[in-house]
């Protein structure tokens, strides 16, 4: 069984490894090297804690008001495209209590073991640094604090047993917190990990498997015959295979309309920096700020803001500013960096209703796709490999892959993709 794999982002990498390390044949092609983007510079965080999805009440009154702000942390850029206000729309009609839980719920159950996973990566030779000092939400605002209790009985299910700060509690906690802090939720299960040793952890694993990885070579056509992927190609290659998935991330959108498919994917652009290191004990969400902070061995990764637009890693500065201001605010003694920072930016593949899209793709017996992870990649790669290796492999629907599906998207019920 030989798999081709589309894009070598922290999804294509994982999926990859499942499937080599039960034996398949893979080649990997991705349209530069493997890992840069969103699974270079996201916040490396491990919290299906925190997985609630984007869409949910309040999500689409708050983004309005935002957008009149140019450095919130959520922007929406304005579009007559009829795709774009169709996934838009998809979006607001996801945006209530009921469909934001059941999505919370699947991933929760897809992200359940993603911490025993990624000690089973460790154990097998991949070498990137990993913390396990679980995760603070800290909250200037209580109502914030108050909000996100909702959903608790759900993270207690699956073991992840939080713990509520109020008031000075917080900061006995953690005392690097200013007084402006007026509680918190620890979550001690979660974890980080530094995103690019990770993506270049998997990569060099998977050339020890075996794995062909031919990076700088954007597919551009796919040959279909018979309702099956016969090959796929970029320039003058070549890549001919039984089974192909498409893991091509925030480009899933386009890529997908070359399987007669047309994903709702569209790109949810956010930005880190790396400043001097700063001793907090955990990892960091600035829950009010919307800025992930994440203490790694070199260095401290600020990472934040939500920009719905177009296909780019163009930075905005001002935006950036405003990820590098907000510890001020809740940290003491924090000094904002004196040296020109280098910021980084990266897309997350988004869809409407804030869920992944895993399965078959397009109505074709071998082509599958795994892509639309938003703000959870990192965290829910272990699972979504495992499954995607069991459909691909053994064509074994697992349960966890139901509330993922493509099909969603066909019949209009959400929106489509440009
Ligand atoms: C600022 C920020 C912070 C984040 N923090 C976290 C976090 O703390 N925890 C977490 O779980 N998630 C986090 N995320 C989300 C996470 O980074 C993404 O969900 C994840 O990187 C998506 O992985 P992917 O493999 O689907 O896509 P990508 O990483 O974008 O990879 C897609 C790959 O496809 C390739 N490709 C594109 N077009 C083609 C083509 N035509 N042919 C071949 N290859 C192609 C690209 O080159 C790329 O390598 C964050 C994201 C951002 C931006």
């Amino acid at each position: 069984m030989h798999t081709v794999v589309i894009g070598g982002g922290v999804i294509g990498l994982t999926t990859a490894y499942h499937l080599a390390r039960e034996g398949a044949t893979v080649t990997l092609v991705d349209a530069r090297p493997t890992g840069l983007g969103a699974s270079d510079v996201n916040a490396g965080w491990i919290v299906p804690a925190e997985a609630a999805p984007v869409p949910g009440p309040g999500v689409v009154l708050t983004s309005l008001k935002w957008m009149l702000r140019p450095d919130s942390p959520l922007y929406i850029r304005p579009s007559l495209n009829p795709s774009f206000l169709s996934f838009m729309f998809g979006m607001w009609r996801a945006s209530n209590a009921k469909a934001q839980r059941a999505g919370f719920a699947g991933h929760l159950a897809l992200a359940e073991h993603t911490v025993e996973v990624f000690d089973e990566y460790r154990a097998d030779g991949m070498d990137f640094e990993m913390h396990n000092e679980g995760l603070l939400m800290a909250f200037t605002r209580k109502e914030n604090l108050d909000h996100h209790l909702t959903h608790l009985d759900l993270v207690k299910r699956y073991g992840l047993e939080p713990t509520v700060l109020v008031g000075d509690d917080v900061r006995t906690h953690e005392p690097l917190l200013s007084d402006a802090v007026e509680g918190g939720l620890f979550f001690p299960k979660e974890r980080h990990v530094d995103p690019g040793a990770l993506a270049r952890a998997l990569h060099d694993r998977l050339v020890g498997l075996g794995v062909d990885i031919v990076e700088n070579a954007p597919v551009e056509s796919v040959e279909i015959r018979n309702g099956r992927v016969r090959a796929i190609r970029s320039g003058s290659r070549t890549f001919i295979g039984d089974r192909f998935l498409l893991a091509a991330g925030a480009w899933t959108g386009p890529l997908s309309k070359l399987f007669g498919a047309s994903l709702p994917v569209r790109p949810g652009k956010g930005y880190s920096v790396d400043v001097e290191p700063f001793a907090l004990r955990s990892a960091t969400n600035l829950s009010d700020a919307k800025v992930a902070v994440t203490p790694l061995s070199r260095n401290l990764r600020l990472a934040g803001t939500m920009e719905f637009g177009g296909l780019d890693e163009d930075i905005n500065q001002v935006r950036v500013d405003a990820i590098l201001r907000a510890p001020t605010t809740y940290f003491r003694g924090w000094e904002p960096p004196r040296t020109p920072v280098r910021p980084q930016a990266g897309m997350r593949p988004m869809t409407p209703d804030g869920l992944p899209v895993m399965g078959r793709l397009g109505g074709l017996s071998n082509a599958y796709v795994s892509t639309g992870h938003g703000m959870l990649g990192v965290t829910l790669a272990p699972g979504s490999a495992a499954a995607m290796t069991d459909l691909i492999l053994r064509d074994r629907q697992s349960p966890l892959l139901a509330p993922f599906a493509p099909a969603r998207f066909s019949g209009g019920r959400l929106a489509h993709a440009s």
